[in-house]
């Protein structure tokens, strides 16, 4: 369950799956990246907070994650970031969908738009857990953060198809309506991680477009303030 806390004084969400995991999904109270303001104050104070310089990501939309190697802390083309004890990072969003996992002292974000959520950049991740750290699906939580809603978010028949071949059960996720084509990429990848295995999944009910105006939507303000997703291990 999600549930809201305070960095500072201002506001950020987070999920008691990941209790006891510095974690944690920005609102608009702190917002640490923009392209169109330098958020660097902000980002002190998070950083700050954590005691810890953060690793972030240039996102490209692709399916490839690195590891974060200590002292360094940008990582072009990649939309994934994994951390290990010692390490913090943070990745950006403006609807797309945030999604921390953690096993096995093993942590990281992923960034799933719908290109992502096609070439299942989650199942890389959980893949990357069981390969390179012995981590088995079961052992793995996920957090799926806010991110946009299958009402606000309508896609093309082809995109809808793509994502329609991810994965095997089509019960959650796609909807139609007056020949149009809606997708909920939250639950989407929630699916992807239950047919890899995973089942301790929490997510997110908020959308970053419509209700409380507490997140950034790229869609619906074509804004370049993004929300962040947090970790430090
Ligand atoms: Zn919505």
């Amino acid at each position: 369950m999600f549930y809201f806390s305070t960095i500072e004084g201002r506001k950020v969400l987070k999920s008691d799956l990941l209790v006891g995991i510095e974690h944690f999904f920005t609102t608009r109270d702190i917002c640490i990246f923009s392209k169109e303001m330098d958020m660097s104050d902000n980002k002190a104070i998070v950083e700050n907070y954590l005691g810890q310089k953060m690793a972030t990501n240039q996102p490209v939309h692709s399916a490839h994650v690195e590891i974060v190697e200590d002292g360094k802390l940008f990582y072009p083309k990649t939309d994934g970031l994994f951390i290990h004890q010692g390490q913090a990072a943070f990745l950006n969003f403006g609807d797309c969908v945030p999604i921390i996992v953690y096993g096995g002292g093993i942590g990281g974000i992923i960034h799933a738009g719908w290109r992502g959520t096609v070439q299942k950049i989650i199942k890389v991740a959980v893949e990357k857990f069981v390969n390179d750290y012995r981590v088995q699906p079961q052992e793995i939580k996920a957090v799926i953060g806010p991110a946009i809603c299958s009402k606000c978010y309508e896609v093309g028949k082809d995109v809808y198809e793509q994502l329609l071949d991810t994965v095997f059960n089509h019960s959650c996720g796609f909807y139609q309506e007056n020949g149009k084509y809606f997708v909920g990429l939250k639950d989407i990848n929630k699916q992807q991680l239950l047919e890899c295995g995973v089942e301790q999944i929490d997510v997110c009910s908020y959308c970053t477009a419509c209700g409380e105006k507490l997140f950034y939507s790229y869609r619906f303000e074509k804004t370049g303030y993004r929300h962040s997703a947090v970790l430090k291990l």
